[in-house]
């Protein structure tokens, strides 16, 4: 079994550093599908734009997905509906659209990244939750949407709704041919260390160059920085388990659930083998269990030959945050917070900065801006994302208790964690987050230290994979 995302079996070769100082339009940080999808919408423009990738393109969240393209999204328009009906319409015609623009994307460049058309399932098996879904199906018909109720083979449920005009497809292939195609304008393993702002320019500095830029799009999935956006305070971390199986045969199907445990798979079929993708459970930060036990519960059913976890931000008004981070500033521009939907929000984030950028009407960024109206439901959630950070700092120095492998002490008079391997090799790191200081977890699957807090992730020797943390945790 391969302890890692099947989509990763596809990399490509490295680009080009940031090896010299370079004055540009466009500064991207970031080389997931948002920030990559921001470079597309500025090809021909007439700006000159680039990209900055820590690592490789596609290397964070955009490659350990399950790669749906999708509107039927879990209980999202549920959810964004008990706070207003307006809001979750527009929602799901942004989705819709996003769907449509991904899809014509990928055919009109004739992309070779497995894109097929796929029937998508949302169901229970819950007598409670029936009701939702009959709202949920409502909803989508008042909408105009083409929404059936329908059974869904191989499955236990009650009821299923089924829409047809969705997809599937592999998303580092994608990432890939985005990143082969602009690849004069993407830098790798360059990573954005600061950015300070004067004179109507922002300095941003990378490999200890300087890249001057009119407009900063900070497209890293989580801000490294605390100020002035405060992510933590408007959101948690959802982590989830998937696996991957090789099946005989595939069917155009693509589901998840509205219950717990969620309950989310779709199939893969390459040139030579076909795969059931599958994710059981997710978690908040506030109720990770023992990350060992989750991937055992998740391959005990069925032996997957690949296995690996995600993690993703979820805002407390349950819609992504797309646009200006400061009012009345076009200049430095975010796009976060997917609520595990960032395939489609990845690519219209794209769409809706550049727009921002290129003074061009866009129907969607009142919806999406960071400065939204606050609303009842925001409040409420406030406090619960608040201890939910608070529940997983106190959790993360209690959950290695039980790993013999795992020794928490001090060398040097600085905190360390240690993780023993099966050859009895020691490794050390620093036992706190840079970002927020929190402790950290070692995965004894994937093997990486994990943060629970806000989902910063290490290798087994301390080097940063993935944010919000910008800094590796090296000892000595
Ligand atoms: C379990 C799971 C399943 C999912 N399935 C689906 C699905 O089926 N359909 C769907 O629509 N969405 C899905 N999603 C959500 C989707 O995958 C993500 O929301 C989306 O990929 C986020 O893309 P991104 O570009 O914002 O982030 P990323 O892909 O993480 O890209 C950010 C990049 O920024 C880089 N970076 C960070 N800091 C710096 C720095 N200082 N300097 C330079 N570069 C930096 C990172 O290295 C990284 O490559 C899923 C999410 C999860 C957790």
């Amino acid at each position: 079994m391969k302890n890692r995302s099947i989509w990763l079996n596809k990399q490509c070769k490295a680009l080009q550093e940031i090896r010299q100082d370079m004055e540009v339009d466009v500064c991207i940080i970031g080389g997931g599908i948002t920030g990559l999808s921001t470079l597309f919408e500025l090809q021909n423009s007439g700006l000159k734009a680039i990209l900055v990738e820590r690592n490789t393109c596609g290397c964070g969240v955009t490659s350990r997905s399950t790669a749906k393209i999708t509107y039927l999204q879990e209980q999202i328009y549920m959810n964004v509906r008990k706070y207003s009906v307006d809001t979750a319409s527009k929602y799901l015609r942004s989705q819709i659209d996003a769907v449509q623009r991904l899809k014509d994307i990928i055919t009109t460049n004739h992309v070779d990244c497995n894109l097929k058309k796929t029937a998508s399932y949302l169901f229970t098996n819950e007598e409670k939750n029936i009701t939702k879904l009959e709202e949920e199906y409502d909803f989508l018909t008042k909408n105009q949407v083409k929404v059936r109720k329908t059974k869904l083979d191989g499955v236990n449920h009650i009821l299923a709704l089924k829409v047809e005009d969705t997809y599937t497809f592999h998303p580092l292939k994608y990432i890939n041919y985005l990143k082969n195609m602009m690849k004069d304008s993407i830098y790798e393993n360059s990573k954005v260390e600061s950015i300070d702002k004067k004179d109507n320019y922002y300095y941003i500095k990378v490999n200890s160059h300087i890249i001057k830029s009119k407009y900063v799009v900070l497209a890293t999935h989580y801000p490294y920085f605390l100020f002035p956006f405060l992510m933590p305070f408007k959101t948690h971390i959802e982590t989830s388990y998937i696996g991957a199986k090789e099946v005989k045969a595939v069917k155009d199907i693509s589901a998840i659930n509205i219950d717990k445990p969620c309950i989310s798979f779709r199939y893969y079929e390459d040139e030579q083998k076909k795969y059931l993708i599958y994710l059981y459970q997710s978690f908040s930060s506030c109720n990770i269990k023992s990350i060992k036990d989750n991937f055992d519960e998740l391959d005990k059913d069925y032996h997957f030959d690949y296995i690996w976890s995600n993690k993703d931000i979820i805002t407390n008004d349950y819609m992504p945050y797309i646009g200006r981070i400061y009012k009345d500033d076009d200049t430095f521009l975010i796009a976060s917070g997917y609520n595990t939907w960032g395939t489609t929000n990845g690519s219209l984030a794209g769409k809706i900065l550049s727009d921002i950028i290129l003074k061009r009407e866009n129907p969607y960024i009142a919806l999406f801006s960071s400065h939204r109206a606050i609303n009842f439901h925001k409040v409420m959630r406030f406090p619960i994302d608040v201890g939910c950070s608070l529940k997983a700092i106190i959790k993360s120095t209690k959950e290695n208790v039980n790993n013999s492998n795992v020794i928490y002490t001090k060398r040097d008079g600085k905190n360390v964690a240690i993780y023993r391997d099966v050859q009895g090799k020691e490794h050390i790191v620093l036992n706190k987050c840079p970002h927020m200081k929190c402790g950290l977890v070692f995965n004894e699957v994937e093997m990486t230290w994990d943060c629970l807090c806000h989902g910063s992730r290490f290798t087994i020797d301390g080097e940063c994979m993935e944010g919000p943390s910008n800094f590796d945790i090296h000892f000595p």
